[in-house]
This record gives structure tokens, sequence and C-alpha cells, in this order.
């Protein structure tokens, strides 16, 4: 959903909020007022300066101009290496680009780090959005939503607050007690609080919730502000869906992967980033060979009207996925920002488009609304309909890509095929093929519709639906076409002199040869969409080259990704389900087959899902905050399909 921005006015320079009739910062020691309170406030410093390694989590409410983070970005930076920080906040009302470079601009001392910062700053979109700086080693997590709310969706511990927001006599509604229990909910005991105010709201609320609350002197002229430690939460929220709570962990020395498509590639370098050293098995004697391995996927998601949790989950997935392949591959060697179309190839699909920019759900950068006639100026050939487009969309070489993720020094790759898993004396046994058995502390399971193989996993309902894409010789006449058109079937722009159109969707196909039947459908439905492109394709029509590959999808669409549950200890625990689906487990806890994960059902949105999805296991496994609000990472939990059968007594 697109938010309200700030409405910003400036008096010499000094951003001033007409929303809340209030400073952003002091307008001339802001950013000795950041230190002051925040950082010495929270007594940051003999914390940095300890020996032992440190992976500091903060939580702040109010990112306004991002001053609070860049100090303390800079701080840490001037450390050594074996520092890092998480830095989570929300925002409700986030500046415009230009109104936030505007505001950084008065710290000539912090540019090196507004300069990387301005050009990151995510879309006036709501929901989780990541930042990456100095090679991941400063981590921004980006909520624009309500503070409140957005962090009763996070699922983290922190270490210190900085208790931002403008003054409670002008933004009241930030103070509440619902965020009060959200920062007691996400502490542990010995997590410390720092805030500018000294507001009796502020103290009674911390108190009441379970920080011991002290008074201090505040910055400059300011008499009083507020510090505290976290003793112990006083206000627990009941858990209500206990069947999806994670098992703790601790991050592991090593993880076994099995599977090396997308999911499994991308989940390698997430671990091995955090300094997990990784086996990646994989079956065939190249990675990507199976729904991964098309010369080129379209990278963009298709937005729903109103929000939805897979609205979500695709949209904090493209925007995740954007990022990355900016940061890893900015010359755009094996990817392209060229920009997706979305035909309205149908009356019902325009009238659905209509809605989606009548309402203004997304804003204008992510998707606006175009003409035939705009579209082949775009594309740089005729196209048949309206439709939507993405400019910061584009197309992508998952098998290139695939290769990216696993060229890092903690990553092995080995091809063995695992045929069965059992867990003796705290590890898991790994029964290959070949005979030989290998052992591993971690598993994660992601050979895709091959996921339920195991006896552990034989619960998780996969299908898979049969695509074939046509791939033919763009001559330098028709390689002309500049963007991905996504129709009835979708066509990238030529790489290497060649266009990828397709792709079939088969449900009851289970064909791996290349059908000429499939061809003419591809062909056809490029036809209803490019006719220049068409007429040139179709002359070599006998030429054409193609693949099949299956995609994994399942029931309801979503991929599965999370820890692996034990099925009949679900059933038994959970069996009143049957009876009532709103019965209140008192002490009810899932339990899971011990370090084991799954990430797979990605269907044919795996460019989008997958980088997020292994970004959020690895956050997982390391225990570290989670990058996607939790009732997203519900949705994909593994153990969805046993409640859901339990709930219609189908089990
Ligand atoms: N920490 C900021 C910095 O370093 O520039 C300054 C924060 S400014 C004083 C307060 C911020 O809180 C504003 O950006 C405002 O839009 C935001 N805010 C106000 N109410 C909020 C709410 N309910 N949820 C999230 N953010 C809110």
């Amino acid at each position: 959903m697109r938010l309200i921005h700030a409405h910003i006015c400036w008096t010499e320079d000094t951003p001033f909020s007409e929303q809340h009739q209030d400073i952003y910062y002091n307008p001339d020691k802001g950013h000795l007022e950041s230190d002051y309170v925040f950082y010495s406030g929270n007594n940051l410093e003999p914390l940095i300066q300890n020996k032992r390694p440190l992976h500091l989590h903060i939580g702040e409410t109010g990112f306004g101009t991002g001053l609070n983070f860049i100090c303390l970005w800079k701080r840490i930076r001037e450390t050594n290496e074996s520092r890092s920080l998480h830095f989570i906040s929300t925002e409700k009302y986030p500046l415009n680009r230009s109104d936030l470079k505007k505001a950084l601009s008065n710290w000539p001392e912090l540019t090196d780090l507004t300069d990387q910062l301005v050009p990151q700053y995510p879309l006036n979109t709501s929901g989780f959005h990541h930042l990456y700086f100095d090679n991941n080693r400063i981590k921004l997590t980006l909520m624009f939503g309500d503070a409140a709310e957005s962090y009763s969706r996070l699922n983290a511990k922190v270490d210190a607050w900085y208790l931002d927001g403008f003054a409670p006599s002008k933004n009241p509604d930030m103070w509440s007690p619902e965020l009060f229990r959200e920062i007691a909910r996400l502490s542990k005991p010995g997590t410390t609080f720092s805030t500018f105010t000294s507001a009796g709201i502020v103290k009674r609320g911390l108190r009441d919730v379970g920080f011991d609350v002290r008074k201090q002197k505040g910055f400059g002229r300011k008499r009083e502000m507020l510090v505290g430690t976290f003793v112990e939460n006083t206000t627990p929220t009941p858990i209500e869906k206990p069947w999806f709570e994670l098992p703790a962990s601790e991050k592991p020395k090593e993880v076994t992967i099995i599977g090396g498509g997308l999911s499994g590639c991308s989940t390698a370098l997430a671990l091995a980033e955090r300094g997990v050293k990784v086996t990646l098995i994989e079956q065939e004697s190249q990675l990507a060979t199976g729904g991964s391995g098309n010369p080129q996927g379209a990278l963009y998601a298709k937005l729903p009207v109103k929000q939805t949790i897979q609205g979500e989950l695709h949209l904090s997935g493209f925007l995740y996925s954007v990022n990355m392949l900016k940061r890893i591959d900015p010359a755009e060697s094996f990817w392209s920002q060229c920009g997706v179309m979305q035909l309205a190839t149908s009356d019902k699909e325009l009238a659905r488009q209509n809605n989606l920019i009548d309402q203004e759900t997304y804003p204008q950068e992510l998707v606006s609304l175009k003409s035939a006639e705009e579209l082949s100026e775009i594309a740089n050939t005729a196209v048949n309909f309206n439709g939507l487009f993405f400019p910061t969309a584009g197309w992508v070489s998952p098998r290139a890509l695939c290769d990216h993720f696993v060229d890092h020094p903690n990553i092995s790759v080995v091809q063995q095929q695992v045929n069965d898993l059992s867990f003796a004396e705290g590890l898991w046994q790994l029964a290959t093929q070949s005979g030989e058995l290998l052992s591993a502390s971690h598993v994660v399971i992601c050979n895709a519709e091959m996921a339920n193989q195991f006896n552990q996993t034989d619960h998780l309902p996969l299908k898979t639906i049969r695509g074939q894409v046509s791939i033919t010789q763009a001559k330098p006449a028709n390689n002309k076409l500049n963007s991905v058109v996504c129709g009835d079937g979708y066509i990238s722009p030529a790489q290497n002199q060649q266009y990828c159109f397709g792709a079939t969707y088969d449900l009851q196909g289970k064909e791996r040869n290349v059908t000429q039947e499939d061809h003419e459908s591809n062909l056809e439905k490029l036809g209803k969409v490019l006719p220049e492109i068409h007429a040139d394709v179709a002359s070599e029509s006998n030429d054409l080259q193609g693949r099949t590959a299956f995609r994994c999808s399942t029931p309801d669409y979503m991929p599965i990704v999370g820890p692996a549950p034990v099925q009949d200890q679900l059933i038994e625990t959970f069996a009143q389900l049957r009876k009532d689906r709103k019965w209140r487990f008192e002490n009810a806890k899932a339990e899971h087959h011990p370090n084991l994960y799954v990430n797979t059902g990605h269907g044919s949105k795996g460019l989008i899902t997958c980088p997020i999805s292994a970004e959020l296991l690895a956050s997982m496994i390391c225990d570290e905050p989670l990058p996607l609000p939790k009732d997203v990472i519900d949705a994909i939990n593994p153990a969805r399909f046993i409640i859901k059968k339990l709930i219609k007594q189908t089990i």
C-alpha cells in the first residue's frame, strides 16, 4: 500500500513536519544530540569497544531523515570488522527521496554515508524493506507503516531501543500501550532503551511493560530524558497460532543443502555470507537443471488491487530481488532492468488494472497504466494492448544467477543423489544413491517437487506444472524488443541474439520432450500481443528450439519455507482444531525435526520469492531478526497444510 508522504516545510534548510508541527532534528546539533540521547543513552560505547564479536540489533521508532541510523553506522564503521549492525526502524510518513537528500545534506561530515543511503531508499509502499551497506556488515530494515503495527509483525530480539518520534504532546497516537507491549515482546533481559522525552506517558508506559526506567540530564538545554533496562515482560501476549511458533536456533558452523536450483543456491549464499560453511548437494552434473534452468525469466510481481498476504510476499520479494541484483551485478551481465509490461489481454484484466491504478494502491515509480501506443514506443515494436508498465522490473538469467550464488569460498558443491534422511546421535545421516553416507548437523531441503520424497517431509503437498519455452535466433533485423512483455505468455528482449518466449502451463503434463504443439501454442500467444515480433519469429517456426521444465507448486500457490514439523506430534497436539478451529491452546508447542528446514514450492515465481526466502531461512537458522512480517512467514510455514487438514477434518 502507498503511504502518505511526510509533508515537510523548510525553515532555512531545516525540515519541519506539517503533519505533527514538530522538528525532525536539532538544526545545528542534530548529530550531537543523536549521539548523546541514543548512543550514550543506551551505553553502546562499552559494547562496541568490547573485544567480543558483536552483532548489534537496534530498534527505532520514527526513521524520519535517517540521521540516527547514519550516526550509529558511522560509529560501527570506525570499529573493526567483527562488529556488525542490524538497524530496524519504522516510518508512517516516509520522506520522499528529494526531501531526504536535502535533509541529510545539512551534515557534510556524513556525506559519504548519506550518498549510499539515498539511492537505496525504498519506494513508498508499506511493508518491510531491506537495505545493505558495507558488504552487508550494516543492514537496515525499514518497516514502512505505523510503529505499533509494524513491530507487532516483527520477529526479532532487540539489544537497544532508540525511542524517537515526535514529542508525545504532538504525536500522542504513536506512544501507545500497544507500542510499549510490542517493545517488551521484542526485548530480552538487559535490553536497553533511551529517548529524548521525559513525558509521564512514556515513563509509565515502559514501566508497565517491564522496563526499569530512569531519568537523566537531557541534551543541551533540555532538562531531562529517559533511559532504562528491560527486566521481564509483565504483559506477555498470548500466542495465537502455537503451531507456527519457530524452534530456537543457534548459528551453526555448517549446513548441508539438498538441491541446486534457485532456492538451494540462494539459501547457500545467504548462509555463506554469514560465515556458515555450506555443502550444496545436487544430483545433476550442473546447477539449475529443473524449473530454474530457462535462459531468461521475467522479474516482476503481479500485484493485487487490494493488499493480500500473497501480494505482500511477492512485492517484498520483488523489491528485495531487484535491490540484490543491483548490488551483485551492477553491470547487468546476467539480468536487465529493462522494464516489464503486463498487458490487459481481456476486458476483465483491463478492468482490474484500471481499478488497481484508480485506487492508488502502489506508487507510480513502481507501476503505471499505459496505452498500447505508449507501450509500443517503450517496447520498440507494435504492442496490441494497453497494460501496466513496471519500469524497475526486467529479466534475469536464472542459471547464471545460480552460478553466481554458489561462487563463494564458504560453499562447496557436491554431485550426489540423496535418497533418504535419518537422524541419529545428534546428526542427520544422508543416504546417497552411490552408497556413500554423508552426515550433517543442519539440513535444508530445496529439491523442488522431490522435497517430499523423505519420510520427514512426505506430508508436503507438492505438484508440478509443466512448461515449455520456445527459443529462436533473433536476426539483427528483428532483434529490437526493448522490454519484457507479459500477456498470456511472456517474451524477453533478446539475450545473446536469442529470443526466449513462452511458456506453456500444463497442470497434467508429464512429457519431458519439447513438442511442436507447445511451440505452436507459444507462437499463438506471441502473435496475439506482438504482431511484428511474431511475424519475424513465425517465419522461422520450424527451427524453433525449446526447453521443458516442471514448476514445483503448492495448493495455495505459496512457497513452503521454514522448519520441518513432526506431522504426528502436530496432529496429536492440535487435534482439538477438528472440533473447534478457534480453540485456545495453553502451553501447546509444535515439535520440529531437529535442524531440518524446507525451502520449495516457488512455482514460476522463484526469481522474486527465492532470494527473500533464502534470507528468511538463513536468519531463522542463525537466530537473527526475520526479514518478513510474521503473518507472511506463517503463510509459508510448512506446517500449514497439516493444520488446514485438521480444521477441515480431513486428517
Ligand atoms: N529518527 C529520525 C531521524 O534520525 O531523523 C527523526 C525522527 S522524527 C523526530 C519522528 C518520525 O516519526 C517522523 O518521521 C514521523 O513521521 C515518524 N512517526 C510519527 N508517528 C509515527 C507512527 N505512529 N509510526 C511510525 N512512525 C511515526
